[in-house]
This record gives C-alpha cells, sequence and structure tokens, in this order.
C-alpha cells in the first residue's frame, strides 16, 4: 500500500471514530444518569398508577408531566390539540437532527384487581356502567419512563447533537380520533425526522424486542343495531325477539376470518367486545347493540370484513323479519416500523439489554395511535417486557386484564432503550426517508 494513501486512510479511521467515542462516552453518560433517576421513576409511576385517567381526561397526568418538564427547563407547551398534550423541546448545543420521542398517558375502564400498595381506586360510569379505572395497558410506565428520558438529556444537554421533542399524548385508547392526530394537526411534528416509541407488556424483566416492517395492526371499531319487536316474554310469536337474532349474527361472525379472508395475506381477528339488549326477564326487547373491535394488516382483508359482516348481519336479520345496522369506523392504520430505523436501533437496543434483546417473530394484533406519528416520520416503536421475576409466564396476565402487573426495574432498561435510540440518531444522523 502506498504510503501516503495509508495515511488518508488513518485519518478517516481517526475522524469516524471520533463521533463513535463520543457517543460511547454519551451511553456511559445516559447510564449513569438513568441509574440515579431510578426511585424517581418508581415514585412518578406509582403516582401515576393511583391517579389514573380515561382518555381525554387526563388533566392531573399531564399537569404533572408539565410540571417536570418546566422544572428541567425545556420548552413546554400545554394543552396540544385542544386536549391534555404536553410537548416539550429540548434543544441540545450542538447542530444535528430533530427526534421525537412520544408517551401515552391514558388508562382504561377497568377494576384493578393486582394487590399493591399503589392500587387505584378511582371508579367511574364507562358506556353506561360503573367502573374502575386502571392503567391496565401500562402507559403509567411510559409517562414515566419519558419523564426519566428528558431529566437525562436535559442533565446532558451541552453535549447533545440536534433537537429533541417529547411528545407527552392523551386518547391512545379512544379510537378513531386518538390523541396523536389532534397534536399532528397542532404541528408537533413539523421538523421531525424521526420518532420514537415502546411499548410494555408481559415477557421475561426487561427483555427488548422489535419488529421489522408492521408491528401494530389496523384497528376499526365496529356497531350492530339489531331491532325486532317488543313484546311479552310469554307470547314471543307476538314480536320479533331481536336476542335470538343476535346470537345467530354472533355464531356467523366467527366465519368471517376463517372463512371468507385470504389469512396468507397476514392474520385478521374480529371480535365481539359488547352486547347489550333487555331489561327483565319476561319482556323481549325491541333492540340489542353489540360492538367491537376489527384487526387487521392486508388493506383487501380490512375492507373484506366490514362487508361480510354487513351481508351477515343483514341477512340473518332479514331471515327472521328483524333489522340489522352495521356501522364500521375506520380507527388506527398499521404501524410500519421504517426499514433503515430498524438497522440502525437493534443493535442498539441489543446493546442496551446485553444481548437479551430480540426480533419478534410474531405479528401483535395490538392497535397503536403511534401509527399516525410513524405516518408522518420515519417511526421505530419497539417492546418492553415488564412481568415481576415472581409471576409465572405461563398464563400471564396481559395487557388490558385488571391482573395485569408491570416490575418498575423495568422503566430503567427502557429508558436506556429510547434515550441511547435517539442518541444513535442524533449523532449520526437520519436519512430522508425514500418517497
Ligand atoms: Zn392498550
Ligand atoms: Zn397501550
Amino acid at each position: 500500500m502506498h504510503r501516503h494513501h495509508r495515511f488518508t486512510l488513518l485519518l478517516a479511521a481517526l475522524l469516524c471514530a471520533a463521533p463513535a467515542a463520543a457517543q460511547s462516552s454519551l451511553t456511559t453518560e445516559i447510564d449513569r444518569r438513568t441509574a440515579a433517576i431510578a426511585s424517581k421513576l418508581t415514585a412518578w409511576r406509582h403516582d401515576i398508577h393511583q391517579h389514573p385517567e380515561l382518555g381525554y381526561q387526563e388533566k392531573r397526568t399531564a399537569a404533572l408531566v408539565a410540571a417536570h418538564l418546566k422544572s428541567l427547563g425545556l420548552d413546554v407547551q400545554e394543552n396540544v390539540g385542544g386536549i391534555p398534550g404536553v410537548v416539550a423541546v429540548l434543544k441540545g448545543g450542538k447542530p444535528g437532527p430533530t427526534i421525537a420521542m412520544r408517551a401515552d398517558m391514558d388508562a382504561l375502564p377497568v377494576t384493578e384487581l393486582v394487590d399493591v400498595p399503589y392500587k387505584s381506586t378511582v371508579r367511574t360510569v364507562y358506556n353506561g356502567v360503573e367502573t374502575g379505572v386502571m392503567h391496565a395497558c401500562g402507559h403509567d410506565l411510559h409517562t414515566a419512563m419519558l419523564m426519566g428520558v428528558a431529566e437525562v438529556f436535559a442533565g446532558m444537554r451541552a453535549q447533545l447533537p440536534g433537537t429533541v421533542k417529547f411528545l407527552f399524548q392523551p386518547a391512545e385508547e379512544v379510537p378513531p380520533r386518538g390523541g396523536a392526530q389532534p397534536m399532528i394537526e397542532a404541528g408537533v411534528m413539523q421538523g421531525v425526522d424521526a420518532v420514537l416509541g415502546l411499548h410494555v407488556g408481559p415477557g421475561p424483566l426487561g427483555t427488548l424486542s422489535w419488529r421489522s416492517g408492521a408491528i401494530s395492526a389496523a384497528s376499526d371499531a365496529w356497531r350492530i343495531v339489531v331491532r325486532g319487536r317488543q313484546t311479552h316474554g310469554a307470547f314471543p310469536s307476538n314480536g320479533v325477539d331481536p336476542i335470538v337474532v343476535s346470537a345467530e349474527i354472533v355464531t356467523a361472525l366467527q366465519t368471517v376470518v376463517s372463512r371468507s379472508l385470504d389469512l396468507t395475506q397476514g392474520p385478521a381477528v374480529l371480535t365481539v367486545g359488547a352486547i347489550h339488549g333487555g331489561l327483565r326477564e319476561n319482556i323481549i326487547p325491541d333492540s340489542v347493540w353489540m360492538i367491537g373491535t376489527i384487526r387487521t394488516f392486508d388493506p383487501k382483508a380490512r375492507e373484506k370484513v366490514g362487508v361480510r359482516m354487513k351481508e351477515i348481519a343483514q341477512h340473518i336479520a332479514a331471515a327472521h323479519g328483524a333489522t340489522a345496522d352495521v356501522s364500521v369506523t375506520l380507527g388506527y392504520g398499521s404501524t410500519i416500523n421504517d426499514a433503515t430505523l430498524v438497522g440502525r436501533l437493534a443493535p442498539v437496543l441489543q446493546r442496551v439489554s446485553a444481548g437479551k434483546a430480540f426480533e419478534s417473530k410474531t405479528q401483535s394484533m395490538a392497535g397503536e395511535d403511534f401509527s399516525r406519528f410513524a405516518n408522518v416520520a420515519p417511526g421505530f416503536f419497539f417492546n418492553l417486557s415488564v412481568t415481576p421475576p415472581s409471576v409465572d409466564l405461563m398464563g400471564v396476565a396481559g395487557n388490558h386484564s385488571p391482573l395485569f402487573q408491570a416490575d418498575d426495574n423495568a422503566m430503567p432498561v427502557g429508558v436506556r432503550a429510547m434515550a441511547n435510540a435517539a442518541l444513535e440518531l442524533l449523532v449520526g444522523g437520519v436519512p430522508k426517508r425514500a418517497q
């Protein structure tokens, strides 16, 4: 090899190594700062868990988040999008890209059955039914972890290249409107080069996983109202019984996925989530309503499920002299992980979890409002497993269960994963997405 050629190569290697070295010292800094706030993460999460708020009602949670972000000296906006959305901007000391990170803040109408000192005793009336309110999807952890990332980054602001945007969104669990869309319309994604998010779920404590391509399903809501003719329970032939018709419809709906879809194009689920009709034992009611969810990956399947539901419900109703109104409301689209970001960030998750991260082989049928942020800028969404080690993973309660539980010790892993993923993009840059 020619001597000055060799020198050029050496220089190039040194220049390449400089950002890498800077990044590794910043990684050490993230680890140190995360360890220092572990007890704060727990305190925030317990506070939020004990005071859960349903979608669009996250006033207390948003105020807690905003107060913390202001105490860090960040530029904070509240009531973003006319809902309790909170956005904070942290400008690093050096030029670089803008990376957004998102946490959802809403709880669910679920009555908590986990016996922890910070158990929720909040109650509400939802869809006319009295129920508890619980962080049964782990959004309390998401919120606490992003508060933690903000504190970690605020302490190293001068060394950071680029800008970090913290998005705290309400109403993830309230499709079709959700919380992302109003915030996007308020301009929160302007200038954002990439957006990151994570979700907790059951699994070995502290394990991280990701998936290339689709990581959440399209999630649509449906409603069927079956109308018969009310009559005395002792004289059914004088009326039209919508309960019997509804039972046939529920049974026949099970054939939509199994008989009408080409499942080689992706999995699909059709669920009846609620059914209601009647008031007492000797009255056949006038009508029955039922609601549920549709989960698909294939756009053709997404359309076909709605078509088949209408055909089935209307024809069964007609066969009995009843009518069925079927409406489908399109909700969140599928969350697609950006291929370039997956390539860059999978090794980061691997490093953060000391080799315990893995690419998930299974497609989750969960829906995610994060998909809307990921439609605007390249997105990366990953999973963090949070089951306490004392709990048997066989038959462990999943998200939305009244028995869902999460170990606080998972949170430092999540903070380090989010912060290091953001750091990788801040330091290394984000390629523009191919149009
Ligand atoms: Zn959920
Ligand atoms: Zn969730």
